[in-house]
């Protein structure tokens, strides 16, 4: 390809819409344009790095069983109807109806248009296990579409479906899925993570999100520095911290005026944080009310919260009325004398601590000497806090780091939840009718080529990881007019082409700078110059846009050793 052929608009000043690193350089780059608010034009440099991006999918999900299918986009609302999804998906999406009133969605997934094709024909177990798979267009209506490709309306994934005879297979075939997912992410050169993550809403089963790591990531993830934990920061389990044991003192009230915070209270009866326990109240949907309780310097994490909850969909903050009624009083709730049958849940830490501080549900009153065995032995305890920074591995005890990411795939089980709404059953060894055990499996390929981008850039640009750059070698006469430049810069990109190189030539007759610039922008991982120096002392020079290096070859090196530094790349 010539860039004079090349459709790529570079752009020099930052588009003021763009937010994030990643979208403002796939602007600038000429890789994407906005058509409306989340809906994006893949321009030429763009589609050829979705194209590798997919045929890297491709090629792994085949090898690890997967068949790939084409779906209808537009689905019928009565699949949807039929699993109860299609009153609860809300305003995410898109409705649509046909000329005979007929109503239809835009695909947000595709649970219920697999289950249905597959309900109709597996019979036997001997037709499992079975994996199909599509890469295609999905649509979302986000109430806040953002970040360029990060969070569209229209967006392309990848989805594939497993359908099992039994649990052991369904984990077989996510255990497929995630060694697959962890090929996929390691052969287009990102560094990325398999974050246990939080599965709730779909209950008990396994979850991985393939993050990949980056500042402005939007996904918070505790990872061990000793070993290769990682979990979201909702997910991430904590061991129990014991207080070194003292001796019990009789539990006594204090006058805390004003001080409903813990660091007030700390503050004003001169405890460590660490000394004090705090709470969070909490209602559920059904309205009713969940006291949790941590560590005065720890956090609630309310996913752990709902988890325990069986049957609670979602928690808001308690209003102070059903706190009052429970004999609570906002800002110093205590376990202790609440109201028979309310729901407390102490975290598992606070079980150890020994004297500690915490609100007596009166107004400006807090108990010291609070010895949780002693004073609330018969409460609910569960690991209910959030991570941080320093806390201990689960998993070999190593201290816990913070790090950011995008979550750019997600494997999970999904079980028997949309075989049974759906009835999609088999006949088991035995004759006896089962639904089947499913698993559902996500990579979002638009947004893992901003999450490429947005990992690997400088001040200069993009700097494409070489399985995924839109080409890999860029090949630059320094001046196109120059006949002799221009013949030798060619002869070097017709030898790369014949070595199976993606190369672009860059045969503008722009100045040199303009050039350079855009290679920088752009990212390609290889740049070869041929100037005045290529023509009168036949030396070429090799750039390697990731490190800065440059090299210098002969021409009738230079292709050859072109080869060898893409290699390493
Ligand atoms: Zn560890």
């Amino acid at each position: 390809m010539r860039t004079t052929n090349l459709y790529a608009p570079t752009l020099r000043e930052t588009p003021a819409e763009a937010e994030v690193r990643s979208h403002q350089l796939m602007l600038r780059a000429g890789l994407i344009r906005k058509a409306a608010g989340g809906l994006y034009t893949y321009l030429p440099l763009a589609w050829r790095t979705i194209k590798k991006i997919e045929q890297i999918i491709r090629e792994e999900m085949d090898e690890a069983g997967g068949q790939e299918v084409s779906m209808p986009i537009l689905q019928p609302a009565e699949i949807w109807q039929e699993s109860g999804r299609w009153a609860v998906y809300g305003d995410e999406m898109f409705r649509v109806r046909d000329r005979h009133g007929r109503q239809f969605c835009l695909g947000p997934t595709h649970e219920e248009m697999v289950t249905t094709l597959v309900r109709d024909e597996v019979r036997s177990y001997k037709q499992l296990p079975l994996m199909l798979y599509q890469i295609q267009n999905k649509y979302r209506d986000e109430i806040r579409p953002r970040f360029g490709l990060m969070r569209g309306r229209e967006f392309i994934m990848k989805d594939l479906y497993s359908f099992d005879k039994d649990e052991e297979g369904m984990n077989e075939s996510y255990r497929k899925m995630y060694d697959a997912y962890t090929r996929i992410y390691t052969r287009m050169g990102l560094d990325f993570r398999p974050v246990e993550a939080d599965n709730g809403a779909i209950g008990g089963g396994h979850s991985h999100e393939f993050t990949v790591l980056a500042d402005a990531g939007e996904s918070s993830i505790a990872c061990c520095t000793s070993c290769d934990y990682a979990a979201s920061d909702e997910k991430a389990e904590l061991n129990v911290i014991k207080a070194a044991e003292e001796e019990l003192l009789p539990l006594e009230k204090k006058a805390t005026p004003g001080a409903n915070t813990i660091e007030l209270v700390a503050g004003y009866l001169k405890l460590p944080i660490e000394k004090t326990i705090k709470a969070v109240a909490f209602q559920t949907d059904a309205d009713e009310l969940v006291l949790a309780f941590v560590r005065g310097d720890h956090e609630v994490n309310d996913v752990k919260v709902l988890n325990l909850l069986e049957g609670a969909i979602e928690l808001r903050m308690a209003d102070e009325e059903a706190i009052a009624e429970a004999g609570g009083c906002a800002g110093f709730m205590s376990p202790i004398g609440i109201k028979e049958g309310t729901r407390v849940i102490v975290d598992q830490t606070v079980m150890e601590m020994y004297n500690a501080c915490a609100g007596a549900n009166e107004k400006d009153v807090h108990y010291v000497n609070v010895n949780p065995k002693r004073d609330f032995p018969d409460a609910a305890v569960a690991d209910i806090r959030m991570v941080r920074a320093g806390d201990l591995c689960p998993r070999c005890g190593g201290i816990i780091k913070m790090t950011r990411g995008i979550e750019a795939g997600q494997v999970f089980t999904l079980g028997t939840k949309y075989s049974e709404a759906l009835r999609a059953v088999f006949l088991d060894e035995n004759g006896r009718e089962k639904p089947m055990q499913m698993g559902c499996y996500g990579i979002g390929v638009g947004r893992t080529m901003a999450a490429a981008v947005e990992q690997n850039n400088d001040e200069h640009g993009i700097i494409w990881p070489r399985a995924i750059a839109p080409f890999e070698v860029v090949v630059v006469p320094v001046n196109a007019k120059n006949p002799e430049q221009l013949e030798l810069a060619e002869a070097v990109y017709n030898e790369l082409k014949k070595a199976r190189v993606d190369v672009l030539l860059d045969d503008r007759k722009d100045r040199a700078g303009v050039k350079f610039k855009d290679a920088d922008l752009i990212g390609y991982p290889l740049r070869i110059t041929v100037g005045p120096k290529a023509v009168d002392e036949n030396a070429v020079e090799l750039k390697v846009r990731r490190t800065g290096e440059i090299l210098t070859a002969s021409r009738e090196e230079a292709a050859a050793k072109a080869v060898e530094l893409l290699g390493k790349l």
